[in-house]
């Protein structure tokens, strides 16, 4: 296995340690879920002598939310063992959500990720190529305000992401896809991107509508969401770290593009370009471009607007693109691209 390829048994790698939590009395549970706890704002807790949110570990989530017993539902629920902030998310605990639910995959009618905001669209773009033949929903949620202050929005983001994967239609969940549910919408999770710091609609999905909204009803688009598959599923459990992000901006110099694109062993490369996918008409870019090509490293241009579409050669600044076998990558997010790389 070349070394740049990261699989490995990231079972030991990463610890966990899983807790079963009855809704309602033994027997009477109609759904299952697995919830899986990364860390992130949702189970943060103000430490009194820092001033500093720390994660909490997730043992007493029906003290935190007793609401839950009123669901009919059997969770169990796989913690890590050091929950961590989204920033410190890395393919490799990628690797393990997906090996967690190959693993618990015929046990639990859905899966749920409470995960830091940050990051969150990253990592559900990267599950949702790493789980092939989804037929059960998988639904990233978490918070901004963490789930024992008064105005959490983790207790509404949490019972209606459960309430979400827990419907059926003739037996069949409604969403057997990678989603983020989040402040009353949920959305494709490839499609998705942090767009908000400081208020609760955190996420947005520009290019592709809603999937479902969360309002007196729960109405879903039943025409958007993915059709389940009958074949078993197929839980990737192999990324490559060699892939980068190249962002231009004007005054962008050789040096600084070289030193990103001559890096030993680089294998993908997202550039993000202006607009519908343009780039400098300088010949020393054409150049750079040439030389990736020529060591086989797939390049996508991915455009630095959240809006609207890569269309290589209608401007005279993207037809150096073209002529470089780079990949135009149309509407996909810079979350997906780069993750999509990786896979
Ligand atoms: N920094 C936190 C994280 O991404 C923010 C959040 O959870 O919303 O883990």
């Amino acid at each position: 296995m070349p070394k740049n390829y990261l699989s490995c048994n990231v079972m030991e790698s990463i610890k966990t340690y899983s807790t079963l939590i009855e809704t309602c009395a033994k027997g009477d549970a109609e759904t299952s879920f697995l919830i899986i706890y990364t860390g992130g704002t949702f189970g943060m807790i103000m430490n009194e002598t820092t001033g500093n949110y720390e994660p909490f570990h997730f043992e007493n989530i029906l003290q935190q939310i007793p609401e839950l017993k009123q669901f009919k539902y059997k969770l169990e629920v796989v913690s890590f063992e050091k929950p961590i902030d989204s920033s410190d998310m890395l393919p490799l605990h990628w690797i393990k959500l997906s090996e967690i639910i190959e693993q618990n995959y015929d046990k639990h009618d859905g899966f749920l990720i409470l995960h830091g905001t940050d990051t969150m669209a990253y990592s559900a773009s990267a599950l949702s190529f790493l789980l092939e033949n989804l037929s059960k929903p998988v639904i990233f949620t978490g918070a901004q305000i963490p789930i024992g202050e008064i105005r959490t929005d983790a207790k509404d983001n949490l019972l209606s992401a459960l309430e979400i994967a827990s419907e059926k239609r003739y037996g069949t969940t409604l969403v057997p896809e990678v989603c983020i549910y989040f402040d009353k919408i949920l959305l494709r999770g490839n499609r998705s991107k942090k767009f908000e710091s400081s208020h609760f609609d955190a996420f947005k999905s520009e290019n592709y509508p809603k999937l479902a909204e969360a309002g007196v009803r729960i109405e879903f688009k039943h025409d958007l969401i993915l059709k389940a598959n009958n074949k078993p599923l197929v839980a990737r459990k192999k990324m490559c770290e060699n892939v980068v992000i190249l962002k231009l901006f004007p005054g962008i110099t050789e040096a600084y593009v070289r030193g990103i694109c001559e890096l030993p062993n680089l294998e993908g490369l997202v550039i993000e370009t202006y607009g519908s996918g343009n780039a400098p008409s300088v010949d020393w870019f054409r150049d750079v471009l040439l030389e990736l090509k020529r060591k086989n490293v797939v390049v996508v241009n991915v455009s630095q607007c959240d809006e609207g579409t890569i269309v290589q050669d209608r401007y005279a600044t993207s037809r150096v693109f073209s002529h470089t076998n780079v990949i135009g990558g149309k509407d996909i997010t810079l979350e997906a691209a780069i993750t999509k790389l990786m896979y």
